[in-house]
């Protein structure tokens, strides 16, 4: 007798879910990327909790938005618009590209969906609702150019995943650090996050490095810091690193590292970046890297992994030694933090 069969849909998607979807910052994650590969000049972020747990997510941008039939197709699995053959994996520079966050996260929470296309002759925009994978209702609504999506009840039916959530300030702290990542990484764009209604921080989309860290950390942070920038080997680098002599007393690391536009982990870079330091890093103390590193898109695999925070570098070698350099070098020419706005 067979026993072999073909998963039903709802089972797929939960499956799908589970890899892309572990916790309230993920949804944050998978959402501001949309709004940031939708071209948004602001984006608006509302976290909402009360004891239970985080309760609301919303994130409304002013990007390209979607059309009535989109809208909807978009919450299908593997729907995407950003890639459409095989070989355009190999040279990804959308922060998306798999097609499958929205369906995951329609899978397991309360969705709903409000977009229009951006310079649309028709009055309308689309509303979709889906609860836990069901279409509720697909409408045309008022509202303005862009995407507003509103996350309820997530995990309501995932219950295993519900049971591992953490506290609410722990699970807050991810948001926020996941927010952070994306905006000092997408400095052109405005960047506003709301919890229970109370601003967080703002960032103003100027195009700066300091005027971004000093949105986030403060600007008696942003004074620890000297700038790296320049062409080394196959990568361009750009950001603030940590100045010797700095006062900050950092036990911590604070890595924010983005490849392509990409805020990812890579425990090799950081060693490299720390191999920079050299013995310009007291023991204990850990230096605070603002990198942007850009290369050659066809050089970076970031297929790896469904969350997408790792990615594979097919000259590794070569992109380490870079950095390694970078960093040496910005240390043993040190300026003093000052907001430039022309610096990138
Ligand atoms: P991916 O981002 O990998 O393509 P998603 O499931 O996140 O997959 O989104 C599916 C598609 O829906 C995207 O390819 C894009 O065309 C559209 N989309 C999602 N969010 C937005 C948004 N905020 N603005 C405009 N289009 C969006
Ligand atoms: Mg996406």
């Amino acid at each position: 007798m067979s026993r072999v069969k073909i998963l039903d849909e709802e089972t797929i998607s939960h499956i799908a879910a589970g890899e892309v979807v572990e916790r309230a910052a993920s949804v944050v994650k998978e959402l501001v990327e949309n709004a940031v590969d939708a071209d948004a000049q602001i984006i608006r972020i509302g976290i909402s909790a009360d004891k239970t747990g985080i309760t609301r997510i919303s994130v409304t941008d002013d990007g390209v938005g979607m059309d009535f039939d989109d809208a909807l197709l978009a919450f299908r699995q593997h729907a995407t618009s950003k890639i459409s053959r095989p070989e355009d994996l190999d040279g990804i520079t959308t922060l998306g590209f798999r097609g499958e966050a929205l369906a995951s996260i329609a899978a397991i929470s309360k969705v709903t969906f409000t977009t229009k296309e951006r310079g649309s002759a028709s009055p309308e925009a689309a509303r979709v609702v889906i609860h836990g994978g069901e279409l509720i209702s697909h409408a045309a609504v008022g509202a303005p150019e862009g995407t507003s999506i509103i996350i309820e009840a997530l995990f309501y039916n995932t219950p295993a995943r519900r049971k591992f959530q953490k506290s609410v300030p722990t699970e807050l702290s991810h948001v926020y650090d996941m927010v952070e990542r994306i905006a000092l990484s997408n400095r052109h764009i405005s960047f506003v996050l709301l919890y229970n209604g109370k601003e967080r921080f703002q960032t103003f989309g100027t195009g700066s490095y300091p005027d971004v860290i000093a949105a986030v950390f403060g600007s008696s942070f942003s004074k620890e810091l000297t700038p790296i920038s320049g062409s080394f080997g196959p990568v361009k680098i750009d950001g603030w690193i940590t100045r010797p002599g700095s006062e900050m007393k950092t036990t911590q690391t604070r890595f924010y590292l983005a490849v392509n536009g990409r805020q990812v982990t890579s425990r090799q870079l950081q060693w490299a970046i720390r191999e920079g330091y050299g013995t310009l890093l007291p023991k204990g103390m850990f230096p605070a890297a603002f990198l942007d590193i850009t290369l050659d898109p066809r050089e970076v695999d970031v297929n790896v992994h469904p969350t997408k925070r790792e990615i594979r570098l097919s000259r590794e070698r070569e992109v380490m030694r870079s950095v390694q350099d970078a960093v040496y070098q910005a240390l043993h020419e040190e300026r003093v933090f000052s907001p430039a706005p022309d610096h990138k």
